[in-house]
Order: C-alpha cells, then structure tokens, then sequence
C-alpha cells in the first residue's frame, strides 16, 4: 500500500486547522481504483492522527466529484473474483472504508461537483456536510446497470428518507444539485465558480469550534441512527449485496463487459 505522505491519486492541502483532501484522477472522472481507495484511507487515518487537523473536506479535481468505482480496472482485475474474494475485497475497501470516513472523529464536509454517482454518491455521503456547486448531480444506476442491489452502502434513506431514496434507486435517475437540497441531503448549493471557497468558509467555521465539543457532538449526533439500526441496516445490506454479485443478472451484465454498463449507465446519469 502507497503512504499518505506521498499519494499519487490524491492531493492533500491545508489551510490552518483544515485539511482538504482532493481525488486527483481528474482524467478518470476521478473513478475510484484500488490504489485511490488504499490512499485515501492512509489519508484518512493521517488527518485524524493531525492534532492540528480539525476539519477534513473531502473535494475533487475537474469537473466531475467521482463517476464511481473504477469499473475498467474491476472488470480486468476482479470480475472473476469468488464469493471469498470478492467479500474480503468489498469489505475492506468499499463498506470498511467508507464507515471509516462515517465514523471519522473530526467533521467532514464533502465538496461536490459534476457527477456524483455511484461509489461516488456513497463516498460523498459518509461526510457529514455536502456542500455542492449548481451543476453536481446525483444518480445510483447501479441496479439498472450492473444487475447489483446498489452499491455497497445504502447510505441512501438515511441521507434522503425512504421515500426519496425509493424513488432515487428504483429509477436510477439523476437528481440535481437543488433537489437534493430540497429533500435535505445537502446542506448548501452554490454558484459554480465558487465551490472552492464556499466549501473553506463552511470548513473553517466548523473548526472554530473547541474540537473535544465537536467531536463528542458528532459521536452523539451518529448514535442518533445508530440507536435506529443504521449500522446494522448497512452490514445487512452489504451482505445482500454480495449475493446479487452471484446472481445471474449481475454475470450476465458482467459478461457482457464495462463499456456496455456504462452505455446503459449513461442514459440513466453517467458511470457505474
Ligand atoms: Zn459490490
């Protein structure tokens, strides 16, 4: 695994008592590979051990916060994975991860531009502020695609209510940056040219605040689902998730290659 101190799919920035962390494979839409899940984590655990860290952003380069898991390298390198493989891979790197990032012990604000889709609505919604810019917009085709049930953390009713999350997966369309202001799953929109500073003035607030306060107030305010179930709701989602990955609709989407899921997936709002 790559050390954080010197990632080559991230770039890390800060500014006083903000780390900003940047998905940096711009060319990619910031799809999210193996060795950027690996990195990403390091850095994660670095900013958290950075006592002059307070708050973490996580943002993205170009024009689009990440079109999901990089499904070129996972058709080449994974697509024939057993359940055992496939489960360890998955857990580690996609569910471990991210509930790595939810459980993170400083505040989180994600920066959100262009498309957030799949793994890339998944990431983007383990923080615990979104800050978008007019032209993000959201969509989780997986199931309409890949034949998979969503990606691996159903963090969606927990984000956007039951009904909304319902309608979001089950039709596998884009929602827009204002709608998923309005239904709630993202605390501010702003002009486009602006998302860089917006998102610092939201962060640099945030770490006015005296840390050991905030960092038992995120500890409750995260109980408050958890004494709902959220947890679990996620850990059984996962494992249901990896039993449509040996369903016949999930092989055959998977034999049928990367470029025809992302054909379908453009018409439902972009990459898989
Ligand atoms: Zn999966």
């Amino acid at each position: 695994m790559e050390t954080s101190l010197n990632p080559t799919t991230l770039l890390i920035e800060q500014s006083g008592a903000v780390r900003r962390i940047w998905l940096n494979r711009e060319a990619m839409r910031n799809a999210q590979n193996q060795l950027l899940l690996d990195e990403l984590d390091a850095a994660l655990t670095a900013a958290g051990q950075d006592e002059a860290t307070k708050v973490l952003v996580l943002a993205a380069k170009g024009k689009h916060f990440s079109a999901g898991h990089d499904l070129k390298e996972a058709q080449e390198k994974r697509s024939h994975f057993s359940v055992e493989e496939r489960w360890a891979y998955e857990e580690q790197r996609y569910f471990g991860y991210c509930m790595k990032l939810w459980d993170f012990p400083k505040p989180t604000v994600a920066q959100v531009q262009g498309a957030c889709v799949a793994a890339g609505f998944m990431l983007a919604n383990m923080c615990d502020l979104v800050v978008t810019s007019e032209d993000a917009f959201f969509s989780d085709p997986v199931t309409h695609t890949l034949g998979a049930a969503s990606v691996e953390v159903l963090i969606h009713p927990w984000v956007m209510g039951l009904r909304q999350a319902k309608g979001f997966l089950f039709l596998g369309e884009r929602m827009s940056a204002q709608r998923a202001y309005e239904i709630g799953m993202v605390n501010k929109v702003v002009p486009s040219g602006t998302l860089d500073e917006e998102t610092m003035v939201v962060a640099q607030r945030i770490a006015m605040a005296p840390p050991f306060a905030m960092r038992a107030l995120k500890k409750s305010l995260n109980r408050s689902v958890d004494v709902q179930g959220m947890r679990q709701a996620l850990s059984a989602h996962f494992d249901l998730h990896q039993l449509s990955h040996v369903s016949s609709e999930f092989q055959s989407a998977r034999d049928a290659g990367l470029a025809s899921a992302i054909q379908k997936g453009a018409s439902h709002g972009g990459k898989a």
